[in-house]
């Protein structure tokens, strides 16, 4: 099993190339953000909690998507390893994502980081709402969660530094040329 956690900012083309590397290795893909737009979908009352935070481009608070990710990823068949998109946001995500892999005999093998300027990631998350149809995707809600990303996300990046898994590739350039930079990363595990 070789578990990934693909890292950026919203924006940073996680999902794009989530759906590629599944294609090509088999992964399953966890996308925390799909999981809840899921449920907000359904009408549940998960989605309705769900929604007032997303809506304001705030994260869901940790008990409560540490919860929901572990019943997503045991939901899982699990073949080759499992891409975590949109999580961990915050530290206390990714100790409890690494306690939960742990009690279940695994780990995350690396950490892919999608780097990539905020003007640029702002220029395309506007673009992307004109067909997303997405409520956070417009310049208030993004400026919010681009703030978001800074002071509670960033500072992932120091914490799988620490762990020793953490691999920063340039998210910019060709779709396609961005991915054959992952697949080299991913082909040394
Ligand atoms: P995304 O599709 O990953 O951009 O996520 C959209 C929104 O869902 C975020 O702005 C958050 O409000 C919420 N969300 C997704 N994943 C998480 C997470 N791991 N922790 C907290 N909130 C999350």
């Amino acid at each position: 099993m070789k578990n990934l956690v693909i890292f950026g900012a919203p924006g940073s083309g996680k999902g794009t190339q989530s759906d590629l590397l599944v294609e090509k290795y088999g992964f399953d893909h966890i996308s925390t953000g799909d999981v809840l737009r899921a449920q907000i979908k359904a009408g549940t009352d998960l989605g309705k909690t769900a929604k007032q935070y997303i809506d304001q481009g705030q994260l869901i608070p940790d008990a409560l998507m540490v919860d929901i990710l572990a019943a997503t990823y045991d939901a899982l068949e699990k073949k080759v390893g499992v891409i975590f998109d949109g999580f961990p946001r915050t530290i206390p995500q990714a100790e409890a994502l690494k306690e939960m892999l742990s009690k279940r005999g695994t780990g995350v093998a690396a950490m892919l980081e999608l780097e990539v300027p905020d003007d640029m990631l702002m220029e395309r998350l506007i673009n992307r709402g004109k067909t997303s149809g997405r409520a956070d995707d417009n310049a208030e809600t993004i400026q919010k969660r681009l703030a978001v990303y800074h002071n509670q996300t960033a500072p992932l990046r120091d914490w799988y530094e620490a762990e020793g898994i953490r691999h920063a590739v340039p998210g910019f350039g060709s779709i396609e040329d961005i991915n054959a930079v992952l697949r080299a990363v991913i082909d040394t595990l």
